[in-house]
């Protein structure tokens, strides 16, 4: 499978270092990448970068999406807007939004589900706290959150994209090793498998300060199939690094 590196911009950004960024972006693209490119960016930024990244090998993702499906829900966007304005992917149930708005494994379901109604592609980020590692449940904890969007009526579960983000690890400096990273991927493999013949299809992506100086050893492993970058999608040669790692 290609693999597929997707920033995720987080709530930073402005249509002037947007523009900046995308620019830098461009010029590296010049020499054909081997894996699939995504940008998750603010949603006020969607239409900008959509036609920014006309040209570029760079697909365009939101970083949320409603759970409703349209009406009388202030401030939300459904994925039928996205689907609107071109826009790809959609992250679900990043931990920010599961600590920061609660989002339970439910909610995060039904927003997977209301992706791909829409014809766009999830990525479900599962992970544990340190809390959570520390007590011995990174296991259970990330295949609960996988179990969730497993069981999602209708869809197959080879449309979608899995992240393992450990949440001690995001935008901590703190990575998972690749070993600690390769063994909670190779359960959340399993557990695919177990759920679909189709399961080889489905992108298993890790996050957690991945940088230019880790990347490569990361997208080595055997079942990680690509990163979902923060903090370094931001810098341009930074970003580069890990595309051209993803080999
Ligand atoms: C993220 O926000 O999904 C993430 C992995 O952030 P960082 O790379 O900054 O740790």
């Amino acid at each position: 499978m290609k693999k597929l590196i997707a920033g995720n911009w987080k709530m930073n950004g402005s249509l002037a270092a947007n523009e900046a960024l995308l620019q830098a972006l461009q010029v590296g693209a010049a020499t054909p990448w081997a894996c699939n490119v995504v940008v998750c960016v603010p949603s006020v930024y969607l239409a900008q970068v959509q036609a920014l990244s006309q040209g570029i090998a760079i697909g365009v993702g939101s970083q949320d999406v409603s759970q409703h499906e349209s009406g009388a829900f202030t401030g939300e966007i459904s994925a039928a807007m996205l689907r609107d304005l071109g826009v790809r992917y959609a992250i679900v149930g990043h931990s920010e939004r599961r600590q920061y708005h609660g989002e339970t494994d439910a909610v995060v379901a039904l927003k997977a589900q209301r992706a791909l109604a829409a014809g766009i592609t999830p990525i479900v980020c599962v992970g544990e706290t340190l809390a959570e590692r520390e007590a011995g449940s990174t296991e259970e904890v990330v295949k609960r959150q996988l179990a969730a969007v497993i069981h999602v009526n209708g869809h197959c579960i080879s449309e979608i994209v899995v992240a393992y983000e450990p949440v001690w690890a995001i935008g901590t400096g703190k990575t998972a090793t690749p070993e600690q990273a390769q063994q909670v991927h190779a359960v959340l493999r399993a557990q695919l498998r177990a759920a679909s013949a189709q399961a080889d299809r489905v992108p298993l992506l890790y996050g957690g300060s991945m940088n230019a100086g880790n990347a490569a050893q990361l997208l080595g492993q055997p079942d990680i199939d690509g990163g979902l970058v923060g903090g370094a999608s931001l810098k341009a040669p930074d970003f580069l690094s890990i595309i051209a790692a993803a080999v």
